[in-house]
């Protein structure tokens, strides 16, 4: 079996003509995961006895001919900020070390209602705040492609678990691009639906007004098969959508994409960006100019303004939604405390990491009475603004294309010391969440060091569609092979 890219149809096609039984395969997919992740370290949390005991279900259910779910027998990891009923749930943070939630995400409900087979919860950033997993309360997760690199982040676990072939489809959360950006860095599709598309019921909150669910995959069709099995209205999240913008987008995604206008924002490909990510972006705009669609660029002038926006709005919102773990109702509280005051104290000083006090400091910060106006309600207005100017772009071109990333995937503790270094690598995702829209991103080649490259599509509000057939036809085009060649043993 050829794990590394086995493809959701492929796995369908092999349970349905008896290729493979659905034991069979997660038992290889163990074999996977037991011998590389300890290199990789892409679950925080694995579900080895459950699987092949859901799987062995699987299997009788076609055996007797019953009716097969939507993703029938097919192993998925979830990242640990989606809440599993009876399996931990941390947020990759000591706050949430035993917390096993009583309930499933709506996500979870779906995907097994579809009859996925939870394999295990990836590693993150603590509560998705960050940009290579390095802030992590466990351990850090390594890049499939080179181990001294980081995967990205949040979503690492997620991104690194399907690029090493642990899962072919994988389940991240985006609040400033914690799904494209580790899925440019390690190689795989990964989509940012639209704000509302897929509950957030059951995600534990980092910036509610921001925060998105969605999967990621090795390839457009498994993205596209993955939001579809999770999309939908729930009435236990008042911010998701109507049931009529749920598309089946496999239906389209083959039409290819002649006639489509796509625009360029030149601010997009600054002269900051890494020359190799410059160029091969530039060919792969060059290739859909080939098949058909018309290129323009155009000015988009929201990349570093938009950045601040992003991480005031971001920290003041997780600053409120992070006050809830006082060591009082659940999670992390600590040994000795003298009153009440102390026990928050205690628990908050010694549960939360570094990353997590400095987003509650700043969010407090940003919405207290004197700074208000200066911080958080200048970054309301602009957010507004960044609304507007990407409406208007969508008035004028069906798809917007950039990098997904200025930078390649960088060394392990590169820019652990240096925060803001950090936060830069975000540029190119973080305004797509402040305006709700839509973004994938995927692979478009690769740097001379064999590092993958990542190309952002981002379309308007519920043109998931529109996406996916850009990002297909062109995934077709390019053929690349993101498969890596892993060298696994530590150095
Ligand atoms: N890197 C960004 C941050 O740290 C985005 C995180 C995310 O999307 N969850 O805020």
């Amino acid at each position: 079996m050829n794990l590394e890219r086995f493809t959701i149809d492929s796995i369908k096609q092999g349970l349905m003509s008896k290729q493979f039984s659905d034991v069979e395969l997660l038992t290889e997919y163990f074999k996977r995961i037991n011998k590389y992740d300890m290199h990789i370290k892409s679950f925080i949390t694995l579900c080895e006895e459950e699987s092949l005991k859901k799987a062995k279900e699987v299997d009788e259910k076609i055996a007797k001919g019953e009716k097969l779910g939507f993703l029938e027998g097919v192993p998925v990891s979830i990242k640990d900020n989606i809440c599993t009923n009876t399996i931990k749930t941390t947020c990759a943070s000591k706050m949430l070390n035993d917390f096993i939630p009583p309930y499933d995400a709506s996500v979870v409900k779906k995907l097994k209602e579809s009859g996925a087979v939870i394999v295990g919860k990836t590693n993150m950033d603590e509560f998705a705040m960050g940009s290579s997993t390095e802030n992590s309360s466990f351990f850090k997760t390594k890049n499939p492609w080179d181990i001294d690199r980081v995967p990205g982040g949040s979503s690492g676990g997620a991104a690194s678990s399907t690029a090493a072939g642990f899962v072919p489809l994988a389940y991240g959360s985006d609040t400033g691009g914690s799904i494209r950006q580790p899925a440019s860095f390690c190689g795989v599709v990964g989509i940012k639906p639209t704000y509302g598309l897929v509950s957030r019921y059951g995600l534990i909150a980092f910036g509610s007004s921001l925060d998105q669910i969605g999967p990621l995959a090795g390839t457009v069709k498994d993205c596209a098969l993955g939001l579809e099995a999770v999309q939908g209205s729930d009435t236990k999240d008042s911010t998701s959508i109507k049931e009529e913008y749920c598309i089946n987008y496999l239906n389209t995604i083959e039409d290819g994409i002649k006639g489509l206008k796509i625009g360029i924002p030149k601010e997009f490909l600054s002269e900051d960006l890494n020359k190799e990510i410059k160029s091969k972006v530039s060919e792969s705009i060059k290739a859909l100019e080939k098949l058909g669609v018309e290129i323009e660029e155009f000015s988009l002038p929201i990349t570093e303004t938009g950045l601040s926006a992003y991480y005031i709005v971001s920290s003041a919102e997780a600053s409120s939604n992070l006050g809830r773990y006082d060591g009082v109702r659940y999670g992390y509280r600590t040994d000795k405390f003298e009153d009440y005051k102390e026990l928050i104290l205690k628990t908050r000083t010694e549960g939360f990491g570094d990353e997590a006090k400095r987003r509650i400091m700043i969010g407090t910060y940003v919405l207290s009475s004197g700074y208000y106006d200066a911080y958080y309600k200048k970054a309301m207005i602009y957010r507004q603004k960044v609304k507007k100017l990407f409406k208007d772009a969508f008035s004028k071109y069906d798809v917007i294309v950039s990098p997904t990333s200025p930078i390649l995937p960088f060394k392990i503790g590169e820019k652990t010391n240096n925060p803001l270094d950090m936060y830069l690598a975000d540029t190119l995702t973080v305004n797509v969440n402040l305006a709700g829209i839509p973004a994938l991103s995927m692979p478009c080649g690769f740097s001379k060091s064999k590092l993958p490259i990542g190309i952002q599509f981002m379309a308007d509000h519920f043109n998931e569609e529109k996406i996916f057939r850009t990002a297909y036809t062109l995934e077709q085009e390019l053929k690349v092979d993101n498969v890596p060649q892993m060298k696994l043993e530590v150095k």
